[in-house]
């Protein structure tokens, strides 16, 4: 097994922009790496212990009372752990919320947002509030439509896809649900004004095979629809999040996450981090020819930048020369192309200064 420090030297080889699963701190890694082996010093696997074990019902509440703490949430507001991805509650959210008769609005902002409201057009009717598909999603709009009946408006904090970024709040007098699977934790917000809050925990909370809910109890056990138990928010809270064998591991590399979160100062902390490698890289971006942001610049995404080289022709060259020198994930999602990179909590501003600096000799060599 690595020490700390080794894993933390072979690690400084890579430079990791993957959008998620990401990167994740070494010393999470070596924690987690241990726990594999020998948990909490009880000679067994985290792998091997039972998820009613009052061992991994501490895992359980630790990781809860995280969240709530970072986020500064009260008692209003229940937190899950579930299953399915992020995917999964584009129809769960609806299924909870939503009646058949009932409307709920959307913001239709990027892929995933598209994709949540072609799941809730199942399960009520979906007003559009806004939409970027004008321009492929490369803004964010001002200009919202929230009828006042609707039960709740959704949005996409964060489109991981296209590289934008809510740097504001909508306004609905309606309760508000988001999804926060690409920036969550990674700055200080006002988690509060939300009802509902998912994400998908594999970019700012650990690694993937866990979904981190949060809702405010006052939006359950509104609707009429008969729901299987579970896919019912109602009945994983009465089962703390145990009504059935939850992604144990997950679970625990989350909760590891937030304590690092945490011990490293919290929110603030990761979005003072959040800021430097952002500013580093869109200064680096906006000072060259060889390449062009995606995105308009107030839209920006601090997590997920989206660009392209001036000439196409040089995009696979640029790739070359990232993967040669040790850089992976810059490559932009299979759907719209072209470049991307994820800045996620932890990332160091090292990797972003080795990129920059490739970008900078890249461009005196093509610029
Ligand atoms: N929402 C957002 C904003 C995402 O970035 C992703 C995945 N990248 C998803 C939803 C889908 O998440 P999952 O793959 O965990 O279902």
């Amino acid at each position: 097994m690595f020490t700390l420090q080794a894993l933390i030297f072979e690690r400084m080889k890579m430079y990791n922009f993957n959008s998620g699963p990401a990167v994740l701190p070494a010393e999470v890694l070596q924690q987690a790496s241990e726990a594999v082996i020998n948990f909490n010093d009880l000679g067994l696997s985290i792998l091997e212990i039972g998820h009613r074990t009052d061992w991994f019902v501490k895992v359980v509440e630790e990781g809860r009372s995280l969240i709530k703490e970072l986020m500064q949430l009260d008692d209003s507001y229940e937190v899950l752990y579930l299953h399915g991805g992020a995917t999964t509650q584009f129809m769960q959210v609806p299924m909870n919320l939503l009646d058949t008769n009932e409307t709920a609005a959307y913001c239709d902002n990027g892929i995933w947002g598209s994709k949540a409201i072609k799941e809730a057009q199942l399960f009520g009717n979906v007003h559009v509030a806004c939409s970027s598909k004008d321009r492929n999603h490369t803004y964010i709009p001002r200009e919202l439509s929230v009828p006042q009946h609707s039960k709740y408006l959704h949005y996409t904090t964060n489109n991981t896809v296209e590289g934008t970024q809510w740097q504001f709040i909508p306004e609905a007098n309606v309760p508000l649900v988001a999804d926060m699977s690409s920036d969550i934790f990674s700055r200080e917000f006002p988690f509060s004004k939300f009802s509902l809050i998912y994400a998908g925990a594999q970019k700012n909370a650990g690694a993937a095979g866990v979904t981190i809910l949060i809702v405010k109890k006052d939006m359950l056990g509104k609707i009429q629809r008969k729901i299987p138990p579970i896919m019912d928010y109602t009945k994983h809270i009465e089962a703390n999040s145990l009504l059935n064998t939850p992604p144990v591991f997950a679970v625990y590399v989350s909760m590891l996450t937030l304590r690092w979160v945490k011990k490293e100062g919290g929110l603030a902390e990761m979005e003072r981090r959040t800021n430097e490698r952002a500013d580093l890289f869109y200064n680096t971006l906006d000072s060259l020819n060889a390449f062009i942001g995606k995105t308009d610049k107030r839209d920006r995404s601090l997590m997920n930048a989206t660009f392209t080289t001036q000439n196409p022709e040089l995009e696979t060259l640029f790739l070359d020369e990232c993967k040669q020198n040790g850089m992976v994930g810059v490559k932009g999602h299979r759907s719209v192309g072209g470049l991307r990179v994820s800045m996620y909590n932890a990332l160091p501003l090292s990797s972003v200064k080795v990129l920059c600096d490739l970008m900078k000799d890249f461009d005196r060599r093509h610029g």
